[in-house]
């Protein structure tokens, strides 16, 4: 072991971050986080886990305001990492909808998403832990492509695709059609020349 003589330059922030809120299986982050850095060919980092912020919780439907969440991720965590997207196993919704799987800001710096409803299969038992992880690895890439400022995309089985429920979700596929991929990469190049110079 060398030690090093000169501290490294001070770390920017990162560019991407997942942020586990509350306790989220090891095996759930791992494959979001290395999928994420597989297909925007970015680092991610994984932060420590957080708590769910408490005012996000609506006692009267039981679930947390995913809009709420990403309004706090905002305002918490942009001043440490470009885009956040936030993970939990609580139930999500917003004030129109009675659940989302996931929530974000277009070109915005956080997304949330939920996998509270992924395990579920056709009947009473749960789908494989595979298909459970398939699930998980698309919403999060949906989410993220939001932030990047993907709309909903109409295009074969194309992650951006709108999915409203489990079916939609798994009529999709893991991965970003090619009219996505190169916007995408646009707007990832546009936002690491502001990082860079930021
Ligand atoms: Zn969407
Ligand atoms: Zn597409």
């Amino acid at each position: 072991m060398t030690k090093r003589k000169t501290q490294p330059p001070a770390e920017k922030k990162g560019l991407l971050s997942v942020l586990p809120l509350g306790s989220v299986g090891q095996d759930i982050l791992r494959i979001v986080a290395d999928s994420l850095q597989g297909i925007l060919r970015i680092p991610v980092d994984l932060l420590e886990a957080e708590p769910l912020p408490p005012h996000t919780f609506m006692e009267a439907r039981n679930q947390y305001n995913a809009m709420a969440i990403i309004r706090f991720l905002s305002e918490n965590h942009s001043h440490n990492s470009f885009k956040t997207l936030g993970i939990t196993g609580k139930d999500l919704c917003n004030p129109i909808l009675t659940y989302v799987f996931g929530e974000a800001y277009m070109n915005g710096p956080s997304a949330v998403m939920s996998y509270h409803r992924l395990h579920q299969g056709q009947t009473e038992d749960p789908v494989s832990r595979e298909q459970f992880l398939d699930r998980v690895v698309k919403v999060a890439l949906h989410e993220i492509g939001h932030t990047f400022n993907l709309p909903h995309c109409h295009t074969g089985r194309c992650v951006m695709r709108a999915s409203n429920n489990l079916k939609e979700l798994d009529d999709k596929l893991n991965y970003l059609c090619d009219y996505c991929e190169l916007f995408l990469f646009e707007s990832l190049k546009k936002a690491l020349d502001v990082h860079r110079n930021a």
